[in-house]
Protein backbone atom coordinates (compact mmCIF):
# COMPACT_ATOMS: atom_id res chain seq x y z
CA UNK A 1 0.00 0.00 0.00
CA UNK A 2 1.40 3.65 -0.64
CA UNK A 3 0.52 6.06 1.81
CA UNK A 4 1.31 10.17 0.86
CA UNK A 5 3.03 11.23 3.63
CA UNK A 6 2.64 15.64 4.39
CA UNK A 7 5.06 16.08 6.75
CA UNK A 8 8.13 16.02 5.06
CA UNK A 9 9.56 18.98 3.74
CA UNK A 10 12.43 20.49 1.27
CA UNK A 11 13.27 16.85 -0.82
CA UNK A 12 15.28 16.99 -4.17
CA UNK A 13 15.45 14.57 -6.81
CA UNK A 14 19.67 14.60 -8.20
CA UNK A 15 20.22 12.42 -11.28
CA UNK A 16 23.47 12.07 -12.85
CA UNK A 17 23.69 10.67 -16.50
CA UNK A 18 27.33 10.08 -17.92
CA UNK A 19 28.41 9.53 -21.64
CA UNK A 20 31.55 9.21 -23.76
CA UNK A 21 30.43 10.06 -28.00
CA UNK A 22 27.20 10.12 -27.15
CA UNK A 23 26.71 6.50 -25.47
CA UNK A 24 25.45 5.90 -21.74
CA UNK A 25 28.16 5.03 -19.54
CA UNK A 26 26.49 5.27 -16.17
CA UNK A 27 23.46 6.90 -14.33
CA UNK A 28 21.89 6.75 -10.74
CA UNK A 29 19.82 9.00 -9.31
CA UNK A 30 18.60 9.80 -5.49
CA UNK A 31 15.89 11.54 -3.82
CA UNK A 32 17.58 13.49 -1.00
CA UNK A 33 16.84 15.94 1.52
CA UNK A 34 18.07 19.90 0.69
CA UNK A 35 20.83 19.64 3.12
CA UNK A 36 22.42 16.57 1.41
CA UNK A 37 22.03 17.68 -2.16
CA UNK A 38 25.70 18.93 -2.64
CA UNK A 39 26.81 15.97 -0.89
CA UNK A 40 25.03 13.56 -2.96
CA UNK A 41 25.77 15.46 -6.36
CA UNK A 42 29.20 15.48 -5.52
CA UNK A 43 29.05 11.51 -4.69
CA UNK A 44 27.28 10.58 -8.14
CA UNK A 45 30.47 12.66 -9.98
CA UNK A 46 32.73 10.87 -8.16
CA UNK A 47 31.29 7.29 -9.53
CA UNK A 48 30.57 8.88 -12.86
CA UNK A 49 34.38 9.40 -13.16
CA UNK A 50 35.21 6.41 -11.84
CA UNK A 51 32.35 4.20 -14.08
CA UNK A 52 34.82 1.24 -15.39
CA UNK A 53 34.39 1.63 -18.91
CA UNK A 54 36.74 4.96 -18.54
CA UNK A 55 35.97 8.29 -17.81
CA UNK A 56 32.94 10.24 -19.61
CA UNK A 57 33.63 13.12 -22.17
CA UNK A 58 30.03 14.24 -20.13
CA UNK A 59 28.37 14.03 -17.48
CA UNK A 60 25.10 15.88 -16.70
CA UNK A 61 23.82 16.04 -13.46
CA UNK A 62 20.57 17.82 -12.23
CA UNK A 63 18.32 18.67 -8.74
CA UNK A 64 15.33 19.33 -9.19
CA UNK A 65 13.12 19.55 -5.98
CA UNK A 66 10.02 17.72 -5.07
CA UNK A 67 6.59 18.94 -3.95
CA UNK A 68 7.20 17.32 -0.11
CA UNK A 69 2.74 16.05 -0.61
CA UNK A 70 3.15 14.09 -3.78
CA UNK A 71 5.67 11.71 -2.75
CA UNK A 72 4.19 8.55 -2.61
CA UNK A 73 5.78 5.93 0.25
CA UNK A 74 6.08 1.84 -0.20
CA UNK A 75 7.48 -1.38 1.05
CA UNK A 76 10.12 -3.30 -1.04
CA UNK A 77 9.81 -5.95 -2.40
CA UNK A 78 10.65 -9.26 -0.94
CA UNK A 79 14.08 -10.34 -2.49
CA UNK A 80 14.57 -14.33 -3.72
CA UNK A 81 17.61 -15.90 -5.14
CA UNK A 82 18.22 -18.92 -7.81
CA UNK A 83 21.29 -20.43 -8.59
CA UNK A 84 20.68 -21.78 -12.23
CA UNK A 85 23.10 -24.00 -14.05
CA UNK A 86 23.65 -21.77 -17.21
CA UNK A 87 21.99 -19.36 -19.18
CA UNK A 88 19.50 -21.55 -21.00
CA UNK A 89 18.19 -23.21 -17.30
CA UNK A 90 18.05 -19.03 -16.49
CA UNK A 91 16.16 -17.98 -19.18
CA UNK A 92 13.69 -21.24 -18.38
CA UNK A 93 13.39 -20.06 -14.50
CA UNK A 94 12.35 -16.52 -16.17
CA UNK A 95 9.79 -17.76 -18.46
CA UNK A 96 8.38 -19.97 -15.43
CA UNK A 97 8.46 -16.99 -13.40
CA UNK A 98 6.48 -14.64 -15.82
CA UNK A 99 3.86 -17.26 -16.33
CA UNK A 100 3.51 -17.49 -13.09
CA UNK A 101 3.38 -13.82 -13.06
CA UNK A 102 0.50 -14.23 -15.20
CA UNK A 103 1.81 -13.94 -18.52
CA UNK A 104 1.12 -16.63 -21.44
CA UNK A 105 4.11 -18.56 -22.49
CA UNK A 106 3.91 -16.68 -25.78
CA UNK A 107 4.54 -13.15 -24.37
CA UNK A 108 7.04 -14.52 -21.95
CA UNK A 109 9.49 -16.17 -24.50
CA UNK A 110 8.90 -13.31 -26.81
CA UNK A 111 9.45 -10.96 -23.82
CA UNK A 112 13.44 -13.23 -23.08
CA UNK A 113 13.69 -13.20 -27.00
CA UNK A 114 13.60 -9.40 -27.28
CA UNK A 115 16.54 -8.84 -24.81
CA UNK A 116 18.40 -11.57 -26.01
CA UNK A 117 18.30 -10.25 -29.19
CA UNK A 118 18.87 -6.64 -28.16
CA UNK A 119 16.02 -4.51 -27.69
CA UNK A 120 16.12 -1.41 -29.74
CA UNK A 121 16.36 -0.80 -33.06
CA UNK A 122 19.07 -2.91 -35.07
CA UNK A 123 19.42 -5.18 -31.95
CA UNK A 124 21.33 -2.24 -30.20
CA UNK A 125 20.57 -1.45 -26.16
CA UNK A 126 17.36 0.60 -25.28
CA UNK A 127 18.56 3.38 -23.11
CA UNK A 128 15.03 2.76 -20.88
CA UNK A 129 12.54 -0.01 -21.40
CA UNK A 130 10.13 -2.02 -23.43
CA UNK A 131 6.85 -1.45 -22.58
CA UNK A 132 4.98 -4.92 -23.95
CA UNK A 133 1.38 -5.37 -24.06
CA UNK A 134 0.68 -8.23 -20.74
CA UNK A 135 -1.96 -9.95 -22.91
CA UNK A 136 -1.17 -9.25 -26.90
CA UNK A 137 2.62 -9.04 -26.34
CA UNK A 138 2.38 -5.71 -28.30
CA UNK A 139 5.27 -3.41 -28.08
CA UNK A 140 4.02 0.20 -26.50
CA UNK A 141 6.82 2.55 -26.07
CA UNK A 142 6.76 5.34 -28.34
CA UNK A 143 10.53 5.42 -28.61
CA UNK A 144 12.34 2.37 -29.42
CA UNK A 145 15.64 3.24 -28.68
CA UNK A 146 14.91 5.24 -25.43
CA UNK A 147 11.79 3.48 -23.93
CA UNK A 148 10.19 4.13 -20.63
CA UNK A 149 12.85 5.34 -17.86
CA UNK A 150 11.99 4.85 -14.75
CA UNK A 151 13.05 8.25 -11.90
CA UNK A 152 12.26 9.87 -9.35
CA UNK A 153 12.49 6.75 -6.67
CA UNK A 154 15.35 6.44 -3.59
CA UNK A 155 15.16 4.50 -0.38
CA UNK A 156 14.05 7.05 2.27
CA UNK A 157 17.53 8.53 3.65
CA UNK A 158 17.19 8.16 7.35
CA UNK A 159 15.97 4.66 6.18
CA UNK A 160 18.71 4.49 4.06
CA UNK A 161 21.07 2.54 6.81
CA UNK A 162 18.71 -0.30 7.92
CA UNK A 163 18.39 -1.51 4.21
CA UNK A 164 22.30 -1.08 3.62
CA UNK A 165 22.97 -3.78 6.47
CA UNK A 166 20.22 -6.16 5.39
CA UNK A 167 21.28 -6.08 2.02
CA UNK A 168 25.06 -6.56 3.13
CA UNK A 169 24.14 -9.81 5.38
CA UNK A 170 22.63 -11.44 2.89
CA UNK A 171 25.94 -10.89 0.47
CA UNK A 172 23.70 -8.64 -1.65
CA UNK A 173 25.23 -5.26 -0.93
CA UNK A 174 26.19 -4.04 -4.42
CA UNK A 175 24.90 -0.63 -5.19
CA UNK A 176 23.53 -2.24 -8.13
CA UNK A 177 21.38 -4.73 -6.47
CA UNK A 178 20.31 -1.72 -4.18
CA UNK A 179 19.53 0.36 -7.49
CA UNK A 180 18.24 -2.19 -9.11
CA UNK A 181 15.90 -3.15 -6.39
CA UNK A 182 14.47 0.17 -5.96
CA UNK A 183 13.86 0.47 -9.46
CA UNK A 184 12.10 -2.67 -9.54
CA UNK A 185 9.81 -1.48 -6.14
CA UNK A 186 8.69 1.59 -8.17
CA UNK A 187 7.62 -0.45 -11.24
CA UNK A 188 5.46 -3.03 -9.01
CA UNK A 189 3.95 0.01 -7.49
CA UNK A 190 2.74 1.35 -10.75
CA UNK A 191 -1.01 0.99 -11.60
CA UNK A 192 -1.60 -2.47 -14.47
CA UNK A 193 2.11 -3.50 -14.53
CA UNK A 194 1.64 -7.36 -13.94
CA UNK A 195 5.69 -8.04 -14.36
CA UNK A 196 9.26 -7.16 -14.93
CA UNK A 197 11.78 -8.65 -16.95
CA UNK A 198 15.46 -7.52 -16.24
CA UNK A 199 19.06 -8.82 -17.56
CA UNK A 200 22.27 -6.12 -17.21
CA UNK A 201 23.54 -4.74 -20.42
CA UNK A 202 26.86 -4.63 -19.06
CA UNK A 203 29.33 -7.66 -20.21
CA UNK A 204 30.18 -8.80 -17.08
CA UNK A 205 27.29 -8.90 -15.10
CA UNK A 206 24.98 -12.14 -15.62
CA UNK A 207 22.33 -11.95 -13.19
CA UNK A 208 19.36 -10.77 -13.95
CA UNK A 209 15.61 -10.70 -12.31
CA UNK A 210 11.83 -11.43 -12.47
CA UNK A 211 9.55 -9.10 -10.49
CA UNK A 212 5.82 -9.44 -9.75
CA UNK A 213 3.31 -7.60 -7.47
CA UNK A 214 2.61 -10.90 -6.20
CA UNK A 215 5.87 -12.73 -6.24
CA UNK A 216 8.48 -10.04 -4.89
CA UNK A 217 11.72 -9.60 -6.97
CA UNK A 218 13.06 -13.20 -8.12
CA UNK A 219 16.55 -12.81 -8.85
CA UNK A 220 18.28 -15.41 -11.44
CA UNK A 221 22.08 -15.83 -11.18
CA UNK A 222 22.19 -16.24 -15.14
CA UNK A 223 20.33 -14.50 -17.60
CA UNK A 224 23.16 -14.10 -20.22
CA UNK A 225 26.49 -15.21 -21.49
CA UNK A 226 29.50 -12.99 -19.82
CA UNK A 227 30.71 -11.10 -22.23
CA UNK A 228 27.56 -10.24 -24.25
CA UNK A 229 26.38 -6.51 -24.43
CA UNK A 230 22.71 -6.96 -24.70
CA UNK A 231 20.51 -6.50 -22.04
CA UNK A 232 17.63 -4.28 -20.87
CA UNK A 233 13.97 -3.96 -19.43
CA UNK A 234 10.85 -5.14 -20.04
CA UNK A 235 7.79 -3.93 -18.32
CA UNK A 236 4.66 -5.93 -18.77
CA UNK A 237 1.36 -4.17 -18.62
CA UNK A 238 -2.74 -4.97 -18.20
CA UNK A 239 -4.19 -2.24 -20.62
CA UNK A 240 -7.53 -2.69 -19.03
CA UNK A 241 -5.76 -1.37 -16.09
CA UNK A 242 -4.51 1.51 -16.89
CA UNK A 243 -3.56 3.65 -20.19
CA UNK A 244 0.10 3.84 -21.57
CA UNK A 245 0.63 7.59 -21.00
CA UNK A 246 -0.94 7.28 -17.16
CA UNK A 247 1.44 4.63 -16.36
CA UNK A 248 4.30 6.48 -18.23
CA UNK A 249 3.51 9.66 -16.50
CA UNK A 250 3.79 7.07 -13.45
CA UNK A 251 7.06 5.52 -14.32
CA UNK A 252 8.80 8.81 -15.33
CA UNK A 253 7.30 11.76 -12.64
CA UNK A 254 5.77 9.88 -9.50
CA UNK A 255 8.35 10.35 -6.66
CA UNK A 256 8.79 7.14 -4.47
CA UNK A 257 10.45 6.66 -1.37
CA UNK A 258 10.73 3.40 -0.13
CA UNK A 259 10.60 3.35 4.05
CA UNK A 260 10.50 -0.32 5.28
CA UNK A 261 12.19 -3.72 3.87
CA UNK A 262 10.81 -6.64 2.36
CA UNK A 263 11.83 -10.12 3.45
CA UNK A 264 15.21 -11.52 1.62
CA UNK A 265 15.35 -14.78 1.30
CA UNK A 266 18.88 -17.36 0.92
CA UNK A 267 19.99 -18.36 -2.18
CA UNK A 268 18.10 -21.50 -3.68
CA UNK A 269 18.99 -23.76 -6.59
CA UNK A 270 16.61 -23.35 -8.62
CA UNK A 271 14.38 -26.48 -10.20
CA UNK A 272 12.25 -27.04 -12.84
CA UNK A 273 9.64 -28.05 -10.09
CA UNK A 274 10.42 -24.63 -8.08
CA UNK A 275 8.03 -22.64 -10.85
P1 LIG B 1 21.44 -1.90 -15.83
O1 LIG B 1 20.77 -2.87 -14.90
O2 LIG B 1 21.70 -0.57 -15.25
O3 LIG B 1 22.61 -2.51 -16.51
O4 LIG B 1 20.36 -1.63 -16.95
C1 LIG B 1 19.94 -2.65 -17.81
C2 LIG B 1 18.99 -2.06 -18.84
O5 LIG B 1 17.82 -1.61 -18.20
C3 LIG B 1 19.53 -0.87 -19.60
O6 LIG B 1 20.23 -1.28 -20.74
C4 LIG B 1 18.27 -0.15 -19.99
O7 LIG B 1 17.71 -0.75 -21.16
C5 LIG B 1 17.34 -0.46 -18.84
N1 LIG B 1 17.31 0.63 -17.84
C6 LIG B 1 18.35 1.13 -17.13
N2 LIG B 1 17.94 2.11 -16.30
C7 LIG B 1 16.61 2.22 -16.50
C8 LIG B 1 15.59 3.06 -15.95
N3 LIG B 1 15.87 4.01 -15.04
N4 LIG B 1 14.33 2.89 -16.40
C9 LIG B 1 14.03 1.96 -17.30
N5 LIG B 1 14.94 1.15 -17.86
C10 LIG B 1 16.20 1.28 -17.47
Amino acid sequence: MIISCPMMTSLYSVRMRASSHDQHLSGAERIVPVHAVAETTAALIERALSAPLGPPDKIHCNSEQIDPVTVQFAKLPDVHSYQVANVQEGRLAATQFLIEAGLSADCAALAVATLAEGAGPGGIVMRGAVLMDAVTGERLEHDPARGVRVSRMDILSTFRPDVEALLVAAGLGHHRVIEALVLSGKVLQAPGVVAELCWSDAPDYVTGYVAAPQCGYQRISQLKAAGDKRGGRVFFVDRSKVTVSALVDYLERQPVLFDAAGTIAPLKKWELEDA
